[in-house]
């Protein structure tokens, strides 16, 4: 069984007839079409007409996007989130634009299917099932995600009329679609936000430009007295806005999906790549370095995949008491866009030229890849959208039901009525410390829990103030490490309910360990176990994972998940890299971040790693941690306090700062942070970056930089983070003085007086 999306031996979650037609259809269109034409039409940049007319001819969005109310009886019809995700990844696996037209025309159906107009609704089912596609005119040139700035107004035009002017930007679909959704201010004096649809075929519309230059039409229209009736009014008000906010609430959902499915085909395209190219005399594939690229890569992916899948989860059990989904969704889209990038960027580490070749679909994604993380909302966006939760998420937990997987045929109606938008501060969820307990036996997992007690602690007794709170220096990184507490969250919990192999296979000692489980989820290292790679050309692992029979002799529903969720790794693959050395960390020149020992037999390890804010540096003793030192490559564990340039790396540590800040430097005073770093601890290849941004930068008071010395900036340091790193250490003790501190760890030092 092959873990990842494997078009010509689907495995499809979906149960019924009509939805797994829907699938076999696309993949057989596309695999029809031919990689040829596929790389041809994405470097012509031709807009895809032949795709657009499969979809009409086959009624695909009618049936994924229209609402059993409105599908005039045809049964294939539901607004199916778990499949509207498959599908997602399916297209985005044959390239991002096709995924991108499905996307825009969810889009612009959310203000519609949310509206009250039921005349726009029978409308919109009706071009559906005429295979129309849609548009979603939110976005202004000059304004962003500032939509409190719209400019597109409506202005009375008498009898329940208006006449639309303005101008929208970054339209997907604005050339054909049917309906677009459009924003605009009511000038009647009540400045009223209001959703209207227009036609891309009336005069009054016009159609300007592609602002992209890409096989997607991103279109600039603008709208000159376009007359809107009761008709094309959606909503107005506070029902318009809330329906922009939710129907990004909805799209947001639909990226991770499509992030995955860019990653899994560039996958495929470097690994078979790397296992038919020989070097010196072997396999690329052989290499360790190459191996552990790939294994790291394949970790991510199904790490990216069961949080999407138990996301999925929470969206279709969402309800006017249950919006947990509201926390998960963000998460999910910059969360996963995010691993995505990685996943590439260590693909592209081994298929290197080759990538760039115009007929691979490698090429077209290592463009695309970067796309998904920007739209609905960029991570900084997100980030501070999770940021709200982060209170209830951990100080007030909430008896609630627990989520059951939701694989049915349910038509997901409640996100069309998620109703006011606001009040997400107040957004109660189950307590996340049993998935993390429920899997402390394995190594990264605990270390994992130590941290997240850590941040609690951080947040309890030096929380962020009100200065901090506005200060996105500060809040980003605060925002992006709570972020990673939810990402593991829904990982374990989708891995629980797989029954996914958390054991170590072969590696003794009588405990239990990282296996694949521990690795995928904090990237610590992996062993043991299958990855069957499928048609992607390398030999190795592989073991079908036998599931139950249902009546008919197919697959029951339950086997089928299991085996769609059953990440074995390759064995050819995991032992070469249980038996690759653990290689030390060396960042880039370029990088910020301090480097980071993964393994070392000697006092080194507990020095060499150890990001300090109060410039305290430590020399190794004895002979074999002084010559350990001196051949690791990392910034040497010697006293270079002297130098804050490391002798092996060239990098600045930035908090090699004895006595603090002096007042000229008083605003360069960073803090490595680094707090959760140990998730990206995975005998890491080169290039590697923590997920999370290591610095925090303290901007002291007017007073502070006033007084000019560095004890007033000790002092007015709001709290030091401290990562204290001991990276894929089983040793839990210490053995002397604080810097052997107990595993990697994240320190709240609060003010001290000077
Ligand atoms: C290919 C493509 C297709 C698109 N399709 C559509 C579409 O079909 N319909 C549509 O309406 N729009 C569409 N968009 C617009 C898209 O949703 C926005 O581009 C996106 O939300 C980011 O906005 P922006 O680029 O204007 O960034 P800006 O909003 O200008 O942001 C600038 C910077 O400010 C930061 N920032 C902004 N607000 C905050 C905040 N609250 N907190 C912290 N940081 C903040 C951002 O992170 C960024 O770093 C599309 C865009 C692209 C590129």
């Amino acid at each position: 069984m092959n873990f990842l999306l494997q078009p010509k031996k689907l495995k499809s979650l979906l149960a019924d007839d009509g939805s797994r037609a829907i699938m076999e259809k696309t993949v057989a269109f596309f695999e029809n079409m031919g990689k040829t034409r596929l790389t041809e039409d994405f470097n012509k940049k031709a807009w895809y007409r032949g795709f657009v007319d499969f979809i009409a001819a086959e009624r695909i969005f009618s049936k994924l996007l229209t609402p059993r109310a409105y599908a005039g009886g045809d049964p294939d019809c539901r607004w199916d989130t778990a499949r509207n995700s498959e599908y997602s990844e399916l297209l985005a696996f044959y390239g991002l634009g096709y995924w991108y037209c499905f996307q825009v025309t969810i889009l612009g159906l959310g203000p519609i299917w949310m509206s009250a107009n039921e005349a726009a609704k029978r409308r919109a089912a009706e071009f559906l099932r005429q295979g129309a596609i849609f548009a979603f005119g939110l976005s202004e040139r000059a304004h962003g995600a500032d939509i409190y700035a719209t400019e597109t107004t409506l202005t009375p035009a008498g009898e329940g009329a208006w006449k639309a002017n303005g101008e929208k930007y970054y339209i997907g679909n604005g050339n054909e679609a049917e309906m677009v959704s459009t924003l605009g201010r009511i000038k009647d004096g009540s400045d009223d936000y209001a959703f209207f649809v227009a036609n891309y075929r009336h005069k009054a519309y016009e159609l300007k430009t592609n602002v992209i230059s890409h096989q997607e039409y991103v279109a600039s229209f603008a709208l000159h007295d376009y007359p809107i009736g009761a008709d094309e009014l959606l909503s107005r008000g506070p029902a318009a806005w809330d329906a922009a906010l939710n129907t990004v609430n909805v799209g947001k959902f639909n990226i991770g999906p499509a992030s995955i499915g860019v990653a899994e085909h560039c996958f495929y395209e470097a690994i078979t790549h790397a296992a038919n190219r020989v070097l010196y005399g072997m396999r690329v594939t052989d290499m360790p370095h190459v191996r552990k690229n790939f294994m790291d890569a394949w970790l991510r992916l199904v790490g990216m995949k069961l949080y999407q899948r138990r996301a999925t989860d929470y969206f279709r059990s969402a309800s006017e008491t249950d919006r947990r989904y509201l926390l998960y969704n963000p998460t999910s889209k910059m969360k996963v866009t995010l691993q995505a990038e990685e996943v590439i960027n260590l693909l592209w580490d081994v298929i290197a030229a080759k990538g760039f070749e115009k007929d691979t679909y490698f090429s077209m994604g290592a463009v695309d890849i970067r796309g998904p993380s920007k739209l609905e909302g960029t991570v900084h966006v997100n980030v501070q959208l999770i940021r709200k939760f982060m209170q209830n998420y951990f100080f007030n937990p909430a008896e609630l039901p627990p989520v059951p997987p939701v694989l049915d045929e349910r038509d997901d109606v409640f996100i069309f009525r998620q109703g006011p938008a606001k009040g997400l501060g107040a957004i109660r969820f189950h307590d996340y410390a049993p998935a993390f307990a429920g899997n402390a036996h394995l190594t990264n997992v605990a270390a994992f829990g130590r941290q997240i007690a850590l941040f609690k602690e951080l947040l309890a007794q030096a929380g962020p103030d009100k200065q901090q709170d506005m200060d996105p220096s500060f809040s980003l990184p605060l925002g992006e490490m709570f972020s990673i507490v939810v990402y593991g969250q829904l990982i374990l919990e989708q891995a629980g309910l797989d029954g996914l192999d958390d054991r170590r296979r072969g590696g003794g000692g009588g405990r239990r360990g990282s296996g694949a489980l521990g690795a995928g989820l904090l990237g610590g290292r992996a062993r043991g176990g299958r990855l069957g790679l499928g048609d992607a050309g390398a030999k190795g692992g592989g073991g079908e994972q036998r599931g139950g029979k249902d009546a008919h002799g197919g697959e029951s529903l339950e086997s089928k998940q299991k085996a769609y969720h059953s990440p074995a790794l390759p064995a050819a693959l995991s032992t070469a890299y249980a038996a690759a050395p653990r290689q030390t960390q060396r960042p880039p020149s370029t990088s910020r971040h301090a480097p980071v020992t993964n393994a070392a037999s000697s006092d080194a390890k507990n020095t060499a790693a150890v990001a300090m804010s109060d410039g305290r540096d430590s020399l190794p003793s004895g002979i074999e941690a002084t010559n350990f030192a001196r051949v690791a490559g990392v910034s040497s564990p010697m006293n270079c306090a002297s130098s804050a340039v490391s002798p092996a790396t060239g990098l600045i540590t930035l908090t090699r700062m004895l006595c603090g800040a002096s007042s000229a430097a008083i605003e360069r005073d960073v803090t490595i942070a680094a707090p959760l770093l140990p998730l990206y601890q995975v005998s890491p290849g080169r290039g590697r970056t923590p997920a999370v941004e290591a610095i925090v930068m303290k901007t002291p008071s007017r007073l502070a930089r006033k007084c000019g010395t560095a004890c007033r900036a000790v002092r007015n340091r709001l709290f030091t983070l401290t990562a204290k790193m001991r990276s894929n250490s089983d040793s839990a003790t210490s053995s002397i003085g604080w810097l052997r501190c107990v595993v990697p760890a994240l320190l709240t030092t609060t003010c001290r007086s000077p």
